[in-house]
């Protein structure tokens, strides 16, 4: 007798038949989290586990974990096979636990249940060799230059912290500067701002040891003022010339920063950066506004909008692709109640911007406990079911090109972890 849970699941699955059961399953998984059995980490061998790349994306904090959880949780599964035969899907890992979706053992081996109803096994990323290099320095690789999406990305977020500061100014949906104090109250190795010497370094055991490793991601808070006495711009410039002077054009270049005016814009790339991530967040305006209020004092949704689409210009068609959050126009108290007044905002949305060679994507909203916006239920799965249709139909509709930097697409390819929309492009 199979629970209500799995039979809704299943129900969705056959509702939503446009879409790969797998991209389903994703999207419920990380809107949910996962909870593990700590049996599991004692069978699992050498893994890669989180690493805390930049926020904490759990549905619980640290505080709240048991020792085993907080430090050995992998860094993403690979689900696959299970009464759907499910193909291989990397999911990004999100504690919660609380969740339908818990990790045990099946057959003495990792495997995914949903109240306790066997869905298929799961791999865990193996440790990258790079991982046991030494830095001169006595930084961890893994904190200095973590590996994400099964091998492919490095993540460089070179300032753990953002200037946008307090309730009235940060993202709400965002846990960087909390994250940022639980992980040193919790005595991790937690670097706040990370020199361009000390990642060119660490890259140069990734860059020695070829492998899974195709792109990277230079990321971190917004600079509004100075830092180190540099502006946003300047600061996070001398990465892009620091890494791409040393290892010219040997991964695909990737950055996550404001949105610039074109004649800055046009600095990122003389230094070497091929794919821009202004990301936008959330699309309606009056939530823009409540959702995103430092963004919207200090730039404007007008402007912000205006130096995405100007920014192709300078980046080329389909290498501006900001995100959005995807859900948060769902969150209480601002956000839409009904799904499909949700949906429609969110078209408009990506309707102008894939008109205008702009491909913007999405990640799944988890209402960190320590955002602004914590402690609040995950969208309903039928809002991602839709948001994925929307998604593909809209790009396919645009005629743009595959986004470069995602690593493989399509059902079974797919390696992007924190959202299904590479999953869902059909090749
Ligand atoms: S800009 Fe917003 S989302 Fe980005 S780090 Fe700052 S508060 Fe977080």
């Amino acid at each position: 007798m199979k629970t209500a849970v799995f039979e809704d699941l299943f129900k969705t699955v056959e509702t939503f038949s446009d879409l790969p059961a797998e991209a389903i399953v994703k999207q419920d998984v990380l809107r949910l989290g996962i909870c593990f059995d700590k049996g599991v980490f004692e069978k699992a061998g050498s893994y890669k586990p989180k690493d805390y790349f930049i926020f904490s994306f759990d549905h619980v904090s640290l505080s709240e974990m048991s020792e085993d959880v907080k430090f050995k949780a992998p860094e993403e599964i690979r689900l696959h096979g299970g009464p759907l035969n499910l193909e291989k899907t990397v999911i990004s890992v999100r504690i919660s636990s609380t969740s339908p979706y818990c990790v045990n053992l099946y057959e003495e081996k990792p495997a995914l249940f949903l109240n306790n109803e066997f869905l298929g096994f799961v791999d865990f990323h193996e440790i990258p060799p790079f991982y046991s290099k030494k830095l001169s320095s006595g930084h961890l690789i893994s904190e200095i230059i973590p590996v994400l999406e099964w091998g492919y990305l490095l993540y460089l977020t070179a300032y753990r912290l953002c200037q946008y500061w307090g309730e009235k100014e940060e993202c709400q949906f965002c846990d960087i500067n909390e994250n940022y104090r639980q992980q040193k109250k919790e005595k991790r190795q937690y670097t706040g701002i990370k020199n361009p010497e000390l990642i060119t370094e660490a890259l140069s055991y990734a860059a020695a040891e070829p492998g899974e490793t195709k792109a990277w991601t230079l990321t971190g808070g917004s600079v509004t003022g100075k830092l180190n006495g540099m502006d946003e711009v300047d600061f996070y410039i001398q990465y892009i010339e620091a890494i791409e002077n040393k290892f010219p054009q040997q991964w695909i270049s990737k950055a996550v920063l404001q949105a610039f005016p074109k004649s800055d814009c046009q600095r990122l790339v003389d230094a070497g950066l091929k794919i821009y991530h202004p990301n936008y967040e959330v699309w309606d305006p009056v939530l823009f506004k409540k959702i995103c209020p430092g963004k919207d004092q200090y730039i404007g949704r007008s402007e912000w909008i205006k130096r995405v689409v100007d920014s192709v210009e300078v980046f080329g068609a389909g290498n501006v692709i900001p995100n959005f959050v995807g859900g948060v126009e769902l969150s209480k108290p601002h956000g839409f109640t009904d799904v499909d007044r949700a949906i429609s905002s969110t078209r408009e949305g990506l309707e102008y911007f894939m008109a205008r060679g702009v491909i913007p994507r999405f990640t799944t909203w988890c209402p960190e406990p320590l955002s602004s916006l914590g402690h609040q239920q995950a969208p309903p799965l039928e809002y991602f079911c839709k948001l994925l249709l929307n998604w593909r139909e809209v790009f396919e509709n645009s005629k743009l090109s595959v986004p470069e930097g995602y690593g493989p697409a399509g059902v079974g390819r797919a390696v992007f972890s924190v959202s299904a929309f590479m999953d869902v492009i059909r090749i």
